[in-house]
């Protein structure tokens, strides 16, 4: 059973690496141009002047405000239509706030003060 395996392994393991080393050669020339181009249209595509305006987070520009479960209206502020918490490119909030704000969020859905989901 097993040397019949390995066999059959053995010989398509062969057999590939053989095709795979005769049709290389073209395969390599062809994979060169086509990335190139499929990277131009990309580029095409994008828009790269988008939008220059830096965020500042909403709680480090007001040192005064921090995230907190019981300020239900400042807290919706960061969640989206359906009640979900927008993701930090939404906010612009920085990696420690957005981190606060989540945690805060999930308080305030376990007291029902933010929903879980709106439908
Ligand atoms: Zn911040």
């Amino acid at each position: 059973m097993n040397e019949q395996k390995t066999t059959t392994e053995n010989r398509s393991e062969g057999s590939r690496s053989n095709s795979g080393g005769g049709s290389g050669a073209g395969g390599g020339g062809r994979f060169n141009r086509n990335p190139r181009f499929g990277s131009f249209g990309g580029h095409g595509g994008r828009r790269p002047f988008m939008r220059q305006r830096k965020k500042v987070c909403f709680f480090c520009a007001n040192p005064l405000i921090q995230p907190d479960y019981k300020d239900v209206d400042l807290m919706s502020r960061f969640i989206a239509d359906r009640g979900k918490i927008l993701p930090r490119r939404n906010t612009g909030a920085c990696a420690k706030h957005q981190r606060r704000i989540t945690i805060e969020i999930k308080r305030a859905r376990e007291l029902a003060l933010l929903p879980y989901i709106v439908r």
